[in-house]
């Protein structure tokens, strides 16, 4: 039986109709690569790298970060690897780096706001991807929070730069949607960015206004709200127009029904923590992606997250 268990967790995420929807994993340091790839994850869907910095009491250096990109590399041996550059503010304070106090955290310089302010930390995490790339790392560079056009089209600039001086490969450059407004200007963004991963966290944060750590609000604070679905939509319709992926890395890619909802809404990639792989596969090879197609339009049809929670199962 375990090792039935073990096959089955190796097998890809295919519906019955043969669709395949890549799964990876969320993971942030190179030694939990093994136990991700136990649980069946097909690659690194989300590296949040502000966790190098978080835990410890100071900014790593580029040598670090360089080495630890590398690890994660190499540890993944070839798989898809997504790093994405550093994600601070909001509920991500780090002590060390003595950012000026603000009133609304969330709504304030933060991910890409942050990056594009600070040279001194956006640059050598940069020059370490690139040289880890140029060392051989199949990766690819993230950029969180962003909200506009002219944020992407500055940080790819940047990208360019440091590529050059140290004659480094390309790399695909993906964003975050993460703001409604990015969702609705998916198509525009699209045009800049070789990639989006949705972040259902901030996004269900931003779009129903309800700060995600705010205990007496958790149970509204529901990514399966239709308001919610219809931005993740919108963003998928704007990739297409451009002929680019989309990914989910937030917490709604590793609960089963939402993975099956997400699929239905055109996603090609989920992402989660290693221990909901197993459940998600297991929720997307019991299924069509005809069904989830159908499903995926009544969700976003209702009125309330109720009422898309209780379409579980309609597509069986
Ligand atoms: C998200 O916002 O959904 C996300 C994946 O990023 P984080 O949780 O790190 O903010
Ligand atoms: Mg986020």
């Amino acid at each position: 039986a375990r090792a039935r268990e073990a096959e089955q967790r190796s097998q890809p995420a295919t519906t019955r109709d043969g669709h395949r929807v890549d799964i990876a994993a969320n993971v942030n340091l190179p030694d939990q690569v093994s136990l991700a790839l136990s649980q069946g994850a097909e690659g690194v869907g989300l590296m949040r790298t502000e966790f190098l910095f978080l835990e410890r009491g100071s900014t790593p250096s580029e040598d670090e970060q360089y080495e630890t990109y590398l690890a994660m590399a190499r540890a993944l041996d070839e798989r898809p690897l997504i790093v994405r550059a550093l994600d601070i503010g909001g509920d991500k304070q780090v002590a060390h780096l003595e950012l000026p106090h603000e009133d609304n955290p969330f709504l304030g310089v933060r991910g890409a706001r942050l990056l594009l302010r600070r040279a001194d930390l956006l640059e050598p995490q940069l020059r370490a991807l690139y040289r880890a790339a140029k060392a051989g790392a199949q990766l690819s560079i993230m950029f969180p929070m962003i909200t506009s056009v002219p944020e992407i089209v500055s940080l790819r600039e940047t990208c360019a730069r440091i590529r050059t001086e140290l004659d480094a490969p390309e790399v695909p450059l993906g964003i975050m949607i993460e703001v409604p407004a990015a969702a609705i200007q998916a198509d525009a963004l699209a045009r800049h960015a070789d990639f989006f991963s949705v972040g259902t966290n901030d996004l269900t944060q931003y779009a129903l206004a309800i700060d995600r750590q705010n205990p007496e609000l958790a149970g509204e604070a529901d990514s399966l709200h239709p308001a919610v679905l219809r931005l993740i939509r919108m963003t998928v319709e704007g990739a297409e127009r451009h002929g680019r992926w989309v990914g989910v890395c937030g917490g709604l890619a590793g609960d089963a029904y939402g993975a099956a909802l997400l699929t239905g809404l055109g996603v090609h990639e989920l992402s989660m923590t290693p221990r909901d792989i197993p459940a998600v596969k297991a929720r997307l090879r019991g299924t069509e992606l005809t069904a989830l197609r159908a499903l995926a339009q009544r969700a976003l049809d209702c009125e309330t997250a109720a009422q898309v929670r209780a379409l579980d199962g309609a597509d069986a």
